[in-house]
Protein backbone atom coordinates (compact mmCIF):
# COMPACT_ATOMS: atom_id res chain seq x y z
CA UNK A 1 0.00 0.00 0.00
CA UNK A 2 1.43 3.45 -0.90
CA UNK A 3 2.29 5.77 1.89
CA UNK A 4 0.12 8.44 3.30
CA UNK A 5 1.98 12.23 2.80
CA UNK A 6 2.34 13.17 5.98
CA UNK A 7 0.87 15.89 7.85
CA UNK A 8 4.19 18.25 7.07
CA UNK A 9 4.35 17.12 3.50
CA UNK A 10 0.45 18.25 2.82
CA UNK A 11 1.34 21.82 1.56
CA UNK A 12 3.78 20.45 -0.57
CA UNK A 13 1.14 18.21 -2.18
CA UNK A 14 -1.24 20.82 -2.43
CA UNK A 15 1.22 23.08 -4.26
CA UNK A 16 1.37 19.99 -7.09
CA UNK A 17 4.63 19.06 -5.76
CA UNK A 18 4.12 15.61 -5.11
CA UNK A 19 6.14 13.60 -7.58
CA UNK A 20 9.18 15.14 -6.00
CA UNK A 21 8.58 14.12 -2.22
CA UNK A 22 10.33 11.40 -1.03
CA UNK A 23 9.08 9.81 2.21
CA UNK A 24 10.46 7.54 4.52
CA UNK A 25 9.23 4.36 2.86
CA UNK A 26 11.13 4.89 -0.57
CA UNK A 27 14.86 3.38 -1.37
CA UNK A 28 15.49 6.79 -2.35
CA UNK A 29 14.69 8.54 1.01
CA UNK A 30 17.13 5.69 2.85
CA UNK A 31 19.88 6.72 0.20
CA UNK A 32 19.69 10.54 0.64
CA UNK A 33 19.68 9.64 4.43
CA UNK A 34 22.47 7.63 3.82
CA UNK A 35 24.28 10.17 1.59
CA UNK A 36 24.67 12.56 4.38
CA UNK A 37 28.56 12.78 5.15
CA UNK A 38 28.38 12.78 8.90
CA UNK A 39 25.95 10.06 11.00
CA UNK A 40 25.10 13.13 13.23
CA UNK A 41 23.29 14.84 10.18
CA UNK A 42 21.36 11.68 9.56
CA UNK A 43 18.36 13.56 11.20
CA UNK A 44 14.61 11.57 9.95
CA UNK A 45 12.71 14.38 8.01
CA UNK A 46 9.12 13.39 7.80
CA UNK A 47 10.01 13.94 4.41
CA UNK A 48 12.39 15.16 1.36
CA UNK A 49 11.71 17.43 -1.33
CA UNK A 50 13.72 17.49 -3.99
CA UNK A 51 12.78 20.65 -6.24
CA UNK A 52 14.37 20.72 -10.08
CA UNK A 53 14.23 24.00 -10.72
CA UNK A 54 14.65 27.47 -8.74
CA UNK A 55 10.70 27.59 -9.57
CA UNK A 56 10.14 24.55 -7.78
CA UNK A 57 12.01 25.85 -4.68
CA UNK A 58 9.82 28.81 -4.80
CA UNK A 59 6.94 27.07 -4.70
CA UNK A 60 8.30 24.43 -2.04
CA UNK A 61 9.12 27.69 0.56
CA UNK A 62 6.11 29.66 -0.27
CA UNK A 63 3.45 26.43 0.89
CA UNK A 64 5.67 25.89 3.73
CA UNK A 65 5.65 29.10 4.84
CA UNK A 66 1.72 29.51 4.34
CA UNK A 67 1.23 26.34 6.48
CA UNK A 68 4.15 27.61 9.09
CA UNK A 69 5.94 24.02 8.45
CA UNK A 70 9.82 23.83 9.72
CA UNK A 71 12.15 22.88 7.28
CA UNK A 72 15.79 22.79 6.75
CA UNK A 73 17.53 22.94 3.42
CA UNK A 74 20.70 20.93 2.71
CA UNK A 75 23.13 20.96 -0.66
CA UNK A 76 26.03 18.47 -0.60
CA UNK A 77 25.07 17.04 2.99
CA UNK A 78 28.93 16.98 4.22
CA UNK A 79 28.38 19.47 7.17
CA UNK A 80 29.25 17.13 10.17
CA UNK A 81 26.68 18.52 12.43
CA UNK A 82 22.83 18.48 11.03
CA UNK A 83 22.24 22.21 10.01
CA UNK A 84 21.38 20.32 6.58
CA UNK A 85 18.36 18.16 8.27
CA UNK A 86 15.36 18.54 10.78
CA UNK A 87 13.80 15.71 12.09
CA UNK A 88 10.07 15.16 11.86
CA UNK A 89 10.34 18.86 9.49
CA UNK A 90 10.80 18.80 5.61
CA UNK A 91 13.93 18.95 4.14
CA UNK A 92 14.54 20.60 1.26
CA UNK A 93 17.26 18.79 -0.87
CA UNK A 94 19.23 20.65 -3.28
CA UNK A 95 20.31 17.46 -5.04
CA UNK A 96 18.68 17.64 -8.60
CA UNK A 97 20.22 21.01 -8.96
CA UNK A 98 23.46 19.94 -9.70
CA UNK A 99 24.20 21.30 -13.34
CA UNK A 100 27.61 22.63 -13.98
CA UNK A 101 27.94 25.19 -17.35
CA UNK A 102 30.55 26.37 -18.17
CA UNK A 103 30.33 29.41 -20.68
CA UNK A 104 33.64 29.69 -22.91
CA UNK A 105 32.25 33.98 -24.02
CA UNK A 106 32.64 35.36 -20.91
CA UNK A 107 35.26 32.61 -18.90
CA UNK A 108 32.63 31.99 -16.21
CA UNK A 109 30.86 28.89 -14.55
CA UNK A 110 27.39 28.57 -13.86
CA UNK A 111 26.65 26.00 -10.93
CA UNK A 112 23.49 24.51 -9.22
CA UNK A 113 24.12 24.11 -5.47
CA UNK A 114 23.69 20.22 -5.33
CA UNK A 115 26.71 19.43 -7.27
CA UNK A 116 29.60 18.54 -5.40
CA UNK A 117 33.17 19.96 -6.01
CA UNK A 118 34.58 16.51 -7.81
CA UNK A 119 32.00 16.45 -10.23
CA UNK A 120 32.43 20.20 -10.91
CA UNK A 121 36.27 19.85 -11.47
CA UNK A 122 35.78 16.51 -13.34
CA UNK A 123 33.59 18.51 -15.89
CA UNK A 124 35.69 21.79 -16.16
CA UNK A 125 38.91 19.43 -17.21
CA UNK A 126 37.74 19.02 -20.17
CA UNK A 127 38.14 23.00 -21.05
CA UNK A 128 41.40 22.93 -18.80
CA UNK A 129 39.39 24.65 -16.53
CA UNK A 130 38.53 24.98 -12.46
CA UNK A 131 36.84 27.51 -10.15
CA UNK A 132 38.04 28.31 -6.38
CA UNK A 133 35.69 25.53 -4.82
CA UNK A 134 36.65 22.76 -2.47
CA UNK A 135 39.26 20.70 -1.52
CA UNK A 136 37.30 17.35 -1.20
CA UNK A 137 35.56 15.71 -4.22
CA UNK A 138 32.45 14.72 -2.44
CA UNK A 139 31.97 18.38 -0.68
CA UNK A 140 28.81 20.18 -1.97
CA UNK A 141 29.04 23.11 -3.58
CA UNK A 142 25.57 25.02 -1.69
CA UNK A 143 27.33 24.93 1.80
CA UNK A 144 30.92 25.54 1.16
CA UNK A 145 29.90 28.68 -0.70
CA UNK A 146 27.97 30.37 1.77
CA UNK A 147 30.47 29.87 4.65
CA UNK A 148 33.23 31.14 2.83
CA UNK A 149 35.08 28.25 1.71
CA UNK A 150 39.04 28.00 1.83
CA UNK A 151 40.19 26.59 -1.37
CA UNK A 152 43.39 26.00 -3.18
CA UNK A 153 43.20 29.22 -5.06
CA UNK A 154 42.92 31.08 -1.82
CA UNK A 155 46.64 33.18 -2.43
CA UNK A 156 45.86 34.13 -5.29
CA UNK A 157 42.03 34.50 -5.69
CA UNK A 158 40.51 34.91 -2.37
CA UNK A 159 38.17 32.79 -0.63
CA UNK A 160 35.68 30.62 -2.88
CA UNK A 161 32.77 33.27 -1.82
CA UNK A 162 34.84 35.91 -2.99
CA UNK A 163 34.54 34.53 -6.27
CA UNK A 164 31.22 34.07 -6.61
CA UNK A 165 30.24 36.44 -9.39
CA UNK A 166 26.26 36.00 -9.07
CA UNK A 167 23.63 34.28 -7.06
CA UNK A 168 20.07 32.86 -7.80
CA UNK A 169 18.10 32.55 -4.33
CA UNK A 170 14.60 32.09 -3.79
CA UNK A 171 13.68 34.63 -0.61
CA UNK A 172 10.95 33.86 1.69
CA UNK A 173 8.26 35.42 -0.03
CA UNK A 174 9.12 32.66 -2.51
CA UNK A 175 10.31 35.48 -5.01
CA UNK A 176 13.70 34.37 -7.31
CA UNK A 177 16.08 37.54 -7.36
CA UNK A 178 19.93 37.48 -8.95
CA UNK A 179 22.16 39.18 -6.93
CA UNK A 180 25.50 40.91 -8.50
CA UNK A 181 27.90 43.43 -6.98
CA UNK A 182 26.33 46.29 -9.25
CA UNK A 183 22.50 45.24 -9.13
CA UNK A 184 19.53 45.92 -7.56
CA UNK A 185 19.95 43.72 -4.52
CA UNK A 186 24.33 44.21 -4.23
CA UNK A 187 23.28 44.44 -0.36
CA UNK A 188 22.38 40.68 -0.57
CA UNK A 189 25.31 39.99 -2.77
CA UNK A 190 27.51 41.20 -0.46
CA UNK A 191 25.72 39.14 2.53
CA UNK A 192 25.60 36.03 1.32
CA UNK A 193 29.66 36.00 1.46
CA UNK A 194 29.81 34.02 4.20
CA UNK A 195 26.75 34.77 5.65
CA UNK A 196 25.05 31.24 5.39
CA UNK A 197 21.40 30.42 4.65
CA UNK A 198 20.21 33.76 7.00
CA UNK A 199 18.41 35.51 3.97
CA UNK A 200 17.19 32.62 1.54
CA UNK A 201 18.09 29.47 -0.71
CA UNK A 202 20.63 30.19 -3.36
CA UNK A 203 20.09 28.21 -6.98
CA UNK A 204 22.49 29.08 -8.54
CA UNK A 205 26.13 30.19 -8.51
CA UNK A 206 28.28 31.75 -11.03
CA UNK A 207 31.55 31.81 -10.69
CA UNK A 208 34.93 33.19 -12.67
CA UNK A 209 36.63 30.23 -14.78
CA UNK A 210 40.73 29.58 -13.65
CA UNK A 211 43.02 28.27 -16.51
CA UNK A 212 43.91 25.11 -15.04
CA UNK A 213 45.49 22.20 -16.96
CA UNK A 214 47.99 20.66 -14.43
CA UNK A 215 48.67 21.21 -11.33
CA UNK A 216 51.36 19.90 -8.70
CA UNK A 217 50.94 18.33 -5.56
CA UNK A 218 49.80 15.18 -3.53
CA UNK A 219 49.51 13.22 0.10
CA UNK A 220 52.34 13.52 2.38
CA UNK A 221 52.69 11.84 5.26
CA UNK A 222 55.46 12.49 7.43
CA UNK A 223 56.66 10.75 10.84
CA UNK A 224 55.31 12.20 13.92
CA UNK A 225 58.35 13.11 15.78
CA UNK A 226 59.06 15.84 12.95
CA UNK A 227 56.28 18.03 14.80
CA UNK A 228 58.25 20.62 16.48
CA UNK A 229 60.36 21.23 13.65
CA UNK A 230 57.17 20.90 11.42
CA UNK A 231 55.74 23.93 13.46
CA UNK A 232 58.22 25.84 12.25
CA UNK A 233 57.96 24.88 8.84
CA UNK A 234 54.36 25.39 8.76
CA UNK A 235 55.28 29.33 10.06
CA UNK A 236 57.89 29.84 7.22
CA UNK A 237 55.55 28.83 4.80
CA UNK A 238 52.70 31.07 6.06
CA UNK A 239 54.97 34.01 5.88
CA UNK A 240 56.10 33.66 2.53
CA UNK A 241 53.12 32.90 0.80
CA UNK A 242 52.10 36.38 -0.15
CA UNK A 243 55.44 35.79 -2.75
CA UNK A 244 53.83 32.22 -4.01
CA UNK A 245 50.36 32.89 -4.00
CA UNK A 246 50.15 29.32 -6.30
CA UNK A 247 50.99 27.26 -3.48
CA UNK A 248 49.15 25.87 -0.94
CA UNK A 249 49.43 23.44 2.38
CA UNK A 250 46.92 21.90 4.64
CA UNK A 251 49.16 20.45 7.91
CA UNK A 252 47.53 18.14 10.42
CA UNK A 253 48.23 15.74 12.63
CA UNK A 254 45.93 13.01 13.11
CA UNK A 255 45.07 9.35 14.17
CA UNK A 256 43.88 8.25 11.25
CA UNK A 257 43.81 4.14 11.34
CA UNK A 258 43.12 2.07 14.12
CA UNK A 259 45.81 0.81 15.88
CA UNK A 260 48.24 2.90 13.56
CA UNK A 261 48.85 5.65 16.41
CA UNK A 262 49.19 9.63 15.30
CA UNK A 263 51.05 10.62 12.45
CA UNK A 264 51.48 13.93 10.83
CA UNK A 265 49.72 14.45 6.99
CA UNK A 266 50.19 17.24 4.82
CA UNK A 267 48.59 18.16 1.73
CA UNK A 268 51.39 20.14 -0.55
CA UNK A 269 49.87 22.02 -3.79
CA UNK A 270 50.62 24.85 -6.36
CA UNK A 271 47.97 25.33 -9.13
CA UNK A 272 50.31 26.74 -11.30
CA UNK A 273 52.03 23.31 -11.85
CA UNK A 274 55.41 24.52 -10.29
CA UNK A 275 57.16 21.01 -9.03
CA UNK A 276 58.22 21.41 -5.60
CA UNK A 277 58.21 25.63 -5.34
CA UNK A 278 60.77 26.42 -2.77
CA UNK A 279 58.27 27.22 -0.46
CA UNK A 280 58.14 23.83 0.40
CA UNK A 281 61.89 23.70 0.72
CA UNK A 282 61.80 22.86 4.88
CA UNK A 283 59.13 20.21 4.51
CA UNK A 284 60.96 18.48 1.54
CA UNK A 285 63.62 17.87 3.49
CA UNK A 286 61.79 16.12 5.88
CA UNK A 287 61.74 12.72 5.80
CA UNK A 288 58.80 11.15 4.04
CA UNK A 289 56.75 7.79 5.21
CA UNK A 290 54.70 8.36 2.02
CA UNK A 291 54.09 10.71 -0.69
CA UNK A 292 52.19 10.68 -4.18
CA UNK A 293 53.15 14.75 -4.46
CA UNK A 294 53.65 15.01 -8.59
CA UNK A 295 52.59 16.93 -11.63
CA UNK A 296 48.89 15.58 -11.83
CA UNK A 297 45.16 17.04 -12.11
CA UNK A 298 43.36 18.88 -9.38
CA UNK A 299 40.33 15.82 -9.90
CA UNK A 300 43.37 13.60 -9.49
CA UNK A 301 45.03 15.06 -6.93
CA UNK A 302 41.43 15.95 -5.01
CA UNK A 303 40.50 11.93 -5.41
CA UNK A 304 43.89 10.99 -3.62
CA UNK A 305 42.87 13.02 -0.20
CA UNK A 306 39.24 11.53 0.02
CA UNK A 307 38.26 11.17 3.49
CA UNK A 308 36.51 8.38 5.67
CA UNK A 309 32.62 8.65 5.91
CA UNK A 310 30.37 6.86 8.13
CA UNK A 311 31.27 8.21 11.44
CA UNK A 312 29.24 10.90 13.97
CA UNK A 313 31.39 14.56 13.72
CA UNK A 314 32.69 16.95 16.78
CA UNK A 315 34.21 19.17 14.92
CA UNK A 316 35.49 22.89 16.38
CA UNK A 317 37.16 25.82 14.13
CA UNK A 318 39.49 28.32 15.71
CA UNK A 319 42.20 31.05 14.34
CA UNK A 320 45.59 32.18 15.50
CA UNK A 321 48.69 34.03 14.75
CA UNK A 322 51.23 32.57 12.48
CA UNK A 323 53.25 31.45 15.84
CA UNK A 324 55.11 28.21 16.28
CA UNK A 325 54.43 27.79 20.16
CA UNK A 326 50.63 28.30 19.50
CA UNK A 327 50.96 25.04 16.84
CA UNK A 328 53.52 22.88 19.24
CA UNK A 329 51.29 23.24 22.10
CA UNK A 330 47.83 22.57 19.86
CA UNK A 331 49.91 19.00 18.69
CA UNK A 332 50.97 18.60 22.53
CA UNK A 333 47.73 18.58 23.51
CA UNK A 334 46.35 16.62 20.55
CA UNK A 335 48.56 13.69 21.62
CA UNK A 336 46.42 13.99 25.40
CA UNK A 337 42.97 13.94 23.44
CA UNK A 338 43.99 11.54 21.50
CA UNK A 339 45.63 9.09 24.24
CA UNK A 340 42.35 9.67 26.10
CA UNK A 341 40.47 8.37 23.38
CA UNK A 342 42.99 5.00 22.35
CA UNK A 343 42.03 4.60 26.22
CA UNK A 344 38.72 5.04 26.10
CA UNK A 345 37.31 3.70 22.59
CA UNK A 346 38.50 0.02 22.34
CA UNK A 347 38.16 -0.99 18.82
CA UNK A 348 40.56 1.98 18.08
CA UNK A 349 37.78 2.97 15.49
CA UNK A 350 38.03 6.82 15.29
CA UNK A 351 39.39 9.53 13.71
CA UNK A 352 40.99 12.75 15.34
CA UNK A 353 42.24 15.58 13.25
CA UNK A 354 44.05 18.31 14.48
CA UNK A 355 44.55 20.62 11.31
CA UNK A 356 46.29 24.04 10.33
CA UNK A 357 46.04 25.91 7.30
CA UNK A 358 48.16 28.70 6.91
CA UNK A 359 45.69 32.29 7.06
CA UNK A 360 47.83 35.06 5.94
CA UNK A 361 47.17 38.70 5.96
CA UNK A 362 47.09 38.30 1.84
CA UNK A 363 43.82 36.48 1.91
CA UNK A 364 42.01 38.92 3.60
CA UNK A 365 43.81 41.51 0.86
CA UNK A 366 42.30 39.29 -2.08
CA UNK A 367 38.93 39.40 -0.23
CA UNK A 368 38.97 43.22 0.29
CA UNK A 369 40.40 43.95 -3.88
CA UNK A 370 37.27 41.30 -5.06
CA UNK A 371 34.80 43.58 -3.18
CA UNK A 372 34.66 42.09 0.15
CA UNK A 373 32.52 39.53 2.30
CA UNK A 374 31.59 38.98 6.07
CA UNK A 375 34.63 37.20 7.70
CA UNK A 376 36.23 40.00 8.98
CA UNK A 377 39.66 38.98 8.11
CA UNK A 378 40.67 42.17 7.39
CA UNK A 379 40.80 43.48 10.72
CA UNK A 380 43.74 40.83 11.69
CA UNK A 381 47.13 42.85 12.11
CA UNK A 382 48.99 39.69 11.57
CA UNK A 383 49.77 36.34 9.31
CA UNK A 384 47.63 33.70 11.48
CA UNK A 385 46.88 29.83 11.18
CA UNK A 386 43.24 28.88 10.31
CA UNK A 387 43.02 25.98 12.66
CA UNK A 388 40.25 23.28 13.38
CA UNK A 389 39.71 20.03 15.68
CA UNK A 390 37.65 17.51 13.70
CA UNK A 391 36.79 13.91 15.77
CA UNK A 392 35.38 11.48 14.03
CA UNK A 393 33.60 9.04 16.25
CA UNK A 394 31.06 5.60 15.04
CA UNK A 395 28.52 5.94 17.53
CA UNK A 396 26.22 8.49 19.29
CA UNK A 397 27.23 7.31 22.58
CA UNK A 398 31.25 8.20 21.63
CA UNK A 399 29.84 11.04 19.81
CA UNK A 400 27.94 12.30 23.40
CA UNK A 401 31.27 11.51 25.29
CA UNK A 402 33.50 13.23 22.79
CA UNK A 403 31.87 16.66 22.78
CA UNK A 404 33.29 17.86 26.24
CA UNK A 405 36.77 16.62 26.04
CA UNK A 406 36.73 17.74 22.64
CA UNK A 407 35.93 20.88 23.95
CA UNK A 408 37.71 21.30 26.74
CA UNK A 409 40.86 20.48 24.30
CA UNK A 410 39.69 23.55 22.02
CA UNK A 411 39.30 25.85 24.83
CA UNK A 412 43.17 24.98 26.29
CA UNK A 413 44.46 25.69 22.57
CA UNK A 414 42.68 29.09 22.32
CA UNK A 415 43.41 29.72 26.30
CA UNK A 416 46.94 29.17 25.31
CA UNK A 417 47.12 31.13 22.00
CA UNK A 418 45.36 34.23 23.86
CA UNK A 419 48.21 33.57 26.77
CA UNK A 420 50.76 34.49 23.95
CA UNK A 421 48.87 37.52 22.80
CA UNK A 422 48.27 35.47 19.45
CA UNK A 423 43.87 34.38 19.61
CA UNK A 424 42.07 35.71 16.75
CA UNK A 425 38.70 36.22 16.65
CA UNK A 426 37.70 34.64 12.83
CA UNK A 427 35.67 31.27 13.41
CA UNK A 428 35.19 29.69 9.72
CA UNK A 429 31.17 28.59 9.98
CA UNK A 430 32.59 25.79 7.26
CA UNK A 431 34.47 23.76 10.29
CA UNK A 432 32.55 25.40 13.30
CA UNK A 433 30.97 23.68 16.35
CA UNK A 434 27.35 25.16 16.59
CA UNK A 435 28.40 25.72 19.74
CA UNK A 436 30.58 27.98 18.70
CA UNK A 437 29.78 31.58 18.04
CA UNK A 438 30.72 32.10 13.82
CA UNK A 439 28.79 35.21 13.33
CA UNK A 440 29.79 37.41 16.30
CA UNK A 441 33.85 36.62 15.13
CA UNK A 442 32.85 38.41 11.76
CA UNK A 443 33.11 41.60 14.17
CA UNK A 444 30.37 44.32 15.07
CA UNK A 445 30.24 45.53 11.67
CA UNK A 446 29.34 42.58 9.47
CA UNK A 447 27.06 41.00 12.22
CA UNK A 448 25.10 44.70 12.01
CA UNK A 449 24.89 44.27 7.81
CA UNK A 450 23.97 40.56 8.38
CA UNK A 451 21.20 41.55 10.49
CA UNK A 452 19.71 44.27 8.22
CA UNK A 453 20.11 42.08 5.14
CA UNK A 454 18.07 39.06 6.90
CA UNK A 455 15.58 41.72 8.07
CA UNK A 456 15.09 43.42 4.80
CA UNK A 457 14.97 39.94 2.72
CA UNK A 458 13.00 38.11 5.30
CA UNK A 459 11.50 40.97 7.21
CA UNK A 460 8.80 37.95 9.17
CA UNK A 461 12.08 35.77 9.97
CA UNK A 462 11.49 32.67 8.34
CA UNK A 463 14.99 31.77 8.06
CA UNK A 464 15.39 32.26 11.85
CA UNK A 465 12.93 30.60 12.80
CA UNK A 466 11.10 27.76 10.05
CA UNK A 467 14.22 27.01 9.00
CA UNK A 468 16.47 26.48 12.56
CA UNK A 469 19.59 24.95 11.16
CA UNK A 470 22.59 26.88 10.46
CA UNK A 471 24.51 29.84 12.00
CA UNK A 472 21.16 32.59 12.97
CA UNK A 473 22.08 36.28 12.92
CA UNK A 474 18.77 36.61 15.37
CA UNK A 475 20.60 34.23 17.89
CA UNK A 476 23.73 36.94 18.21
CA UNK A 477 22.96 39.08 21.26
CA UNK A 478 22.96 43.13 20.29
C1 LIG B 1 35.68 15.94 3.85
C2 LIG B 1 35.43 17.42 3.94
C3 LIG B 1 36.27 18.32 3.31
C4 LIG B 1 36.04 19.70 3.40
N1 LIG B 1 36.86 20.57 2.76
C5 LIG B 1 36.63 21.91 2.84
C6 LIG B 1 37.46 22.85 2.17
O1 LIG B 1 38.37 22.49 1.44
N2 LIG B 1 37.21 24.17 2.36
C7 LIG B 1 36.19 24.61 3.13
O2 LIG B 1 36.00 25.82 3.27
N3 LIG B 1 35.37 23.75 3.75
C8 LIG B 1 35.56 22.42 3.63
N4 LIG B 1 34.74 21.55 4.28
C9 LIG B 1 33.61 22.07 5.06
C10 LIG B 1 32.43 22.33 4.12
O3 LIG B 1 32.64 23.54 3.46
C11 LIG B 1 31.10 22.41 4.88
O4 LIG B 1 30.85 21.17 5.48
C12 LIG B 1 29.98 22.81 3.95
O5 LIG B 1 28.85 23.12 4.71
C13 LIG B 1 29.66 21.72 2.96
O6 LIG B 1 28.81 22.17 1.93
P1 LIG B 1 27.52 21.31 1.57
O7 LIG B 1 26.88 21.86 0.35
O8 LIG B 1 27.83 19.88 1.58
O9 LIG B 1 26.62 21.77 2.79
P2 LIG B 1 25.33 21.16 3.50
O10 LIG B 1 25.74 20.24 4.58
O11 LIG B 1 24.34 20.68 2.52
O12 LIG B 1 24.79 22.52 4.15
C14 LIG B 1 25.53 23.26 5.08
C15 LIG B 1 24.75 24.47 5.54
O13 LIG B 1 24.52 25.37 4.45
C16 LIG B 1 23.12 25.56 4.23
N5 LIG B 1 22.92 25.53 2.79
C17 LIG B 1 23.47 24.63 1.92
N6 LIG B 1 23.13 24.95 0.67
C18 LIG B 1 22.34 26.05 0.74
C19 LIG B 1 21.70 26.84 -0.25
N7 LIG B 1 21.80 26.54 -1.53
N8 LIG B 1 20.97 27.89 0.16
C20 LIG B 1 20.87 28.20 1.49
N9 LIG B 1 21.47 27.48 2.45
C21 LIG B 1 22.19 26.42 2.09
C22 LIG B 1 22.44 24.37 4.91
O14 LIG B 1 21.13 24.70 5.29
C23 LIG B 1 23.36 24.15 6.09
O15 LIG B 1 23.07 25.04 7.12
C24 LIG B 1 34.93 20.17 4.16
C25 LIG B 1 34.07 19.25 4.77
C26 LIG B 1 34.30 17.90 4.66
C27 LIG B 1 33.34 16.94 5.31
Amino acid sequence: MAESVPKQAECLAAAGLQSRILLPSSPEYASRIEAYWSKSSQLKPACFIQPTSAAEVADAVKALVAAKQTFAVRSGGCNFWPSNNIDNGVTIDLGQLAWIKYNADDETVSIGPGARWGQVYEYLAQYDRAVAGGREARVGVGGLLLGGGNTLFTGRRGFACDNVIEYEVVLANGSIVKATAGGEHSDLFRALKGGGNNFGIVTSYTMPAIPCASIWGGLVILPPDIMPAAADAFVDFTSNLEKDPDSNLILMIAHLEPKRGSVIAGLYANVAGVEKPPIFNKFLEFPELLSTYKKTTLVECLNATAQGTGYHGVWFASSFANNPAILRRAAELHAELAAEFEDHITDQDFQTQCIFQPLPRAFAQNSVKLGGNMLGLERNQVDGVLWSAHIMVRTAEHEAWAYPRVRAYVEKVRAYAAEQGGLLDWITANYANPSQPVLESYGPENVARIREVANKYDADGVFQTLCPGGFKISKVQG
